[in-house]
């Protein structure tokens, strides 16, 4: 929402323009994600200027919303996709099968069934394996398209426990199975294309070296794979680039991070792929949220807000730090009403947990009912982790590019959260040649 910050290596959250996010929860409610298209375009854009010569696919799990999606392959970005889902998503997108990575984690069966009716579409599409499991899958259902194959690399890195994925025995088959996997799978007729393998979310600077240590033996396994089975398309080194989330924290350095990529890779006759999802659209969105209650505790000042952790998990579930910035208090600060006092305070939400809070005692401009709360660095794992947990509508979402804002998504009634079970009703009234008042779509509808 600012015309400054085009090129610079992160928006943060103070540069947004007060005012007009005010005016859009009048318009379009609270709460309410804010997505700013222009930037998602800048972030991706720096990206490919720092690595030239990588093919870059966005992680679409980080944000899966269509208008990033359609933005981000109208810039030129493969879609790395996580679940038939998202591979859908991918399509109805634009996307086309070539510009598809669908990575099968433990895959339900109708994910592959979906999938591999999809490549009968789009051979194209590229299908990466976490498992020699998941190759069999594949070969029952008669894929022989192309195969990358996620390996463990035995190192992890990343912002928290949950998300560091290289070393989780979860993912990936394990380094030195790899070639064994990969001639197997020639063997049978696939198309083996490429190596993979995903280190974590949110690295950050000081956690480059693991980072390199981590690139350095996928450079190893490749050589060890193109003299098993012959040289790979593309070497794919996964996503994981942090951006600072606290005000004080530096952004990475692009240029260096590709550097050390280039680097510790060595010698490969592969292309290099990454797959960013956070990097390229996490500053590019902020959650609104309204204040409903402000309440003095016993050792802090409690500010109720309409957002929770049903909106916006990762204070929740990661203990993540989001920026927050009272509207009100900056307008009112500068239209020289003065500043407002700054005291401690645990902004929380409507759910019934005591883990639903965005920050506790932080030093923030003292809330009033009704107050704008802006929550920063909103823009990656907020909408796609929200949730109807407390039977709590999921919020809109509005995107602002090209010079204008729309509604990309409406808000959530308490009947779309209820309409499963209308329809199963339904269904069983229909089954049993009954009427059941309770399967009528009409209750609720206006109720948020
Ligand atoms: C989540 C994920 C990514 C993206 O991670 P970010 O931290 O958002 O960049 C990339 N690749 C795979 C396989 C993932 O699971």
């Amino acid at each position: 929402m600012t015309d400054v910050a085009d090129s610079s290596s992160i928006r943060r959250l103070s540069e947004w323009d007060a005012a007009e996010l005010r005016t859009l929860t009048e318009e379009y409610g609270s709460p309410l994600y804010v997505l700013d298209l222009e930037r998602v375009r800048q972030n991706y854009r720096r990206l490919v200027a720092a690595f030239p010569d990588a093919d870059v696919l966005y992680a679409v799990k980080a944000n899966a919303l269509g208008d990033v999606l359609s933005t981000l392959r109208e810039a030129g970005a493969g879609l790395e996709c996580a679940s038939a889902g998202e591979v859908k998503r991918a399509l109805e997108a634009g996307a086309s099968g070539s510009e598809i990575h669908y990575t099968a984690v433990n895959p339900p069966a109708g994910d592959l069934d979906w999938i591999v009716d999809a490549w009968g579409d789009h051979p194209a599409l590229t299908v990466t394996a976490g498992s020699a499991d998941t190759i069999d899958r594949l070969a029952d259902r008669g894929y022989d398209g192309r195969l990358c194959l996620r390996v463990n690399p035995g190192i992890g890195a990343g912002h928290h426990e949950k998300v560091r994925t290289g070393a989780a025995a979860k993912f990936g088959v394990p380094a030195e199975r790899a070639v064994d996997v990969l001639e197997d799978a020639a063997d049978r007729g696939f198309d083996v294309v490429g190596i993979h393998a995903h280190v974590g979310s949110g690295v950050s600077s000081d956690q480059l070296d693991a980072h390199r240590e981590f690139v350095a033996r996928m450079g190893d396994l490749a050589r060890d794979v193109a003299g098993a089975v012959g040289d790979l398309e593309f070497v794919d080194v996964g996503g994981g680039f942090g951006v600072p989330y606290r005000e004080d924290e530096e952004p990475l350095v692009l240029e260096s991070v590709a550097d050390a990529i280039r680097d510790a890779l060595g010698a490969v006759d592969a292309r290099l792929t990454i797959e960013p999802g956070r990097y390229v659209v996490a500053d590019a969105g902020v959650l609104l949220t309204e204040v409903n209650t402000v309440k003095d505790a016993r050792e802090t000042t409690v500010v109720g807000v309409d957002a929770g952790m049903t909106t916006l998990i990762r204070p929740a579930m990661y203990d993540a730090y989001h920026p927050i910035r009272n509207l009100a208090a900056d307008a009112a600060a500068s239209s020289g009403e003065g500043g407002r006092e700054t005291v401690p305070q645990t902004v929380a939400g409507p759910i019934c947990e005591s883990g639903d809070v965005f920050c506790a005692d932080r030093e923030l401009p003292v809330s009033e009912r009704g107050d704008i709360l802006a929550i920063g660095n909103a823009g990656a794992y907020g909408y796609e982790m929200a949730n109807q947990y407390n039977s709590r509508p999921r919020p809109a979402s509005v995107v602002r590019g090209d010079g204008d804002v729309r509604l990309a998504r409406r808000r959530e009634t308490v009947a779309d959260v209820t309409r499963p079970e209308r329809e199963a009703r339904r269904i069983s009234a229909a089954d049993r040649k009954t009427d059941d008042p309770r399967a009528s779509d009409s209750d609720n509808d206006l109720v948020r």
